[in-house]
């Protein structure tokens, strides 16, 4: 059926943000996603606008650092060997992507990208409803032994953090968040013009109702596969509809490389997934999002409840989770003291990463109607309404305001 409509396929973040963005610039939208609550990464993270996050991950630093960070090592890495064919081709391209050059591109392309994300954010916020969805007051890094503290002080100094700020806790300010944990950091920095979300279930809730109520159209499911028609791209639903949209949009996250590969369009992404703790009831004081980084860990309050996140394992999203990493956030917790006061929910899910750690952004050339963003990797949440507006005005035929071709996906040839 040809539909004379933009179909957005995925309802994370990047989904929701385009699909209101296309929706609100003027050209009619349907979001074709499974229903909300399904669990993506959009609703399992940190809920922290990192635009401090500025150096690629694709790095030297990270490729020398890998074997301490290891989940064996009391690291937040995980590489496990049942996985091993899918990440040891993943790791090869991101030790390419690391190269001095690439990396020196990669790291301008985030740095654009992410200058953008919080003006971005602050307009779509402010175009919503609720108008405290977007909490600007920055995020603290803590340490708890002298010479981590002293050691992190000083790689944050030397870090490209983009156009964010910050500064070393007071031995006071460091005295009161020990008021939150059983024992005060020994250090910590504070950044100030960094954010939070207040919760990313309701986040999604309002963008999807933005959407509908700006005449978007809602619906449920998910598409089996995509195929050519001519020069166009037809998708068909797993029950058994089939569209021929006037644009299609593939936001799934990490499910994005599969629907590309009948087109002969090999992406070459990784589900880095990441788990979560959260406790509904707690006595977590009125803070921004906490990071532990000698735990690589970062705690979060939220609407909802009291979030730990952290873990990095590669592999894929359908694999079983490891309860092992539940068990040493639980761990963290306890041993930290955080004042949590019930039972813990438990979640894992997969942050949609391509090798040098870009998002992927633009038209394929295979077909004259197909687009795709997705790839946002350990920034989606960030770079969610920037995506959006980019996206925008790329479906609409206007420049863009950042040049597209740095997130083009034949980098990968
Ligand atoms: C533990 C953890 C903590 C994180 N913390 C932060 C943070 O603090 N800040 C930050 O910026 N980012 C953070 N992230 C990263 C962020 O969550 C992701 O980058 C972001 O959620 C990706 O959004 P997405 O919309 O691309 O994908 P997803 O959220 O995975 O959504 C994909 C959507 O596509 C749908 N879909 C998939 N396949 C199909 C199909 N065939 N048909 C139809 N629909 C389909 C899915 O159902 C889903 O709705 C974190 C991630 C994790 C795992």
């Amino acid at each position: 059926v040809r539909v004379d409509k933009t179909v957005v396929v995925g309802g994370g973040i990047i989904g929701l943000c385009s699909a209101l963005a296309l929706q609100r610039a003027g050209l009619p939208t349907i979001l074709l996603a499974p229903e909300r609550g399904s669990a993506p990464a959009s609703f399992g993270n940190a809920g922290h606008i990192a635009i401090e996050q500025a150096e690629p991950l694709a790095s030297w630093q990270t490729i020398r650092s890998a074997p301490r960070r290891l989940t064996i090592a009391g690291g937040a890495l995980g590489l496990p060997p049942g996985q091993i064919r899918h990440w040891l081709p993943f790791a090869l391209r991101l030790a390419r992507a690391a190269a001095p050059t690439r990396y020196a591109d990669g790291k301008a392309a985030l740095s654009v990208l992410l200058a953008e994300a919080m003006p971005a954010w602050q307009r779509l916020a402010g175009s919503l409803p609720r108008r405290d969805l977007l909490i600007e007051r920055g995020h603290i890094v803590v340490w708890h032994d002298p010479r981590a503290a002293e050691r992190g002080l000083a790689a944050w100094r030397r870090t490209d953090i983009g156009t964010a700020r910050f500064r070393p806790a007071s031995t006071g300010e460091c005295r009161d968040l020990g008021q939150a944990m059983a024992r005060p950091p020994a250090g910590a920095i504070i950044f100030d013009n960094t954010a939070q979300v207040v919760d990313p279930g309701i986040v999604s809730a309002m963008l999807e109702q933005a959407f509908v109520a700006a005449g978007g159209e809602r619906r449920i499911g998910r598409v089996r596969r995509l195929a050519l028609a001519g020069t166009e791209a037809v998708l068909t639903t797993e029950t058994g509809d089939t569209l021929q949209p006037r644009a299609l949009l593939i936001a799934a996250g990490v499910e994005s490389g599969a629907l590309f590969r009948p087109l002969g369009i090999r992406v070459p992404i990784i589900a880095e997934r990441g788990y979560h703790i959260q406790a509904a009831g707690h006595r977590w004081p009125d803070l921004p999002p906490v990071v532990f980084e000698e735990r690589s860990m970062i705690v979060t309050r939220f609407e909802s409840g009291l979030r730990a996140a952290s873990f990095v394992e590669f592999g894929t999203l359908a694999a079983p989770p490891d309860p092992r990493r539940w068990q040493r956030l639980e761990h963290h917790v306890a041993d930290l003291g955080l004042p949590v006061a019930t039972p813990f929910t438990r979640w894992m899910g997969a942050r949609p990463t391509l090798p040098d750690y870009l998002p992927a952004i633009g038209r394929v050339r295979q077909a004259t109607n197909l687009f795709y963003a997705f790839g946002h990797q350990h920034l989606g949440m960030t770079l969610g309404p920037v995506t959006g507006e980019l996206v925008a005005a790329l479906l609409a035929g206007q420049p863009t305001t950042l040049p597209l071709g740095p997130y083009a996906l034949d980098r990968f040839g």
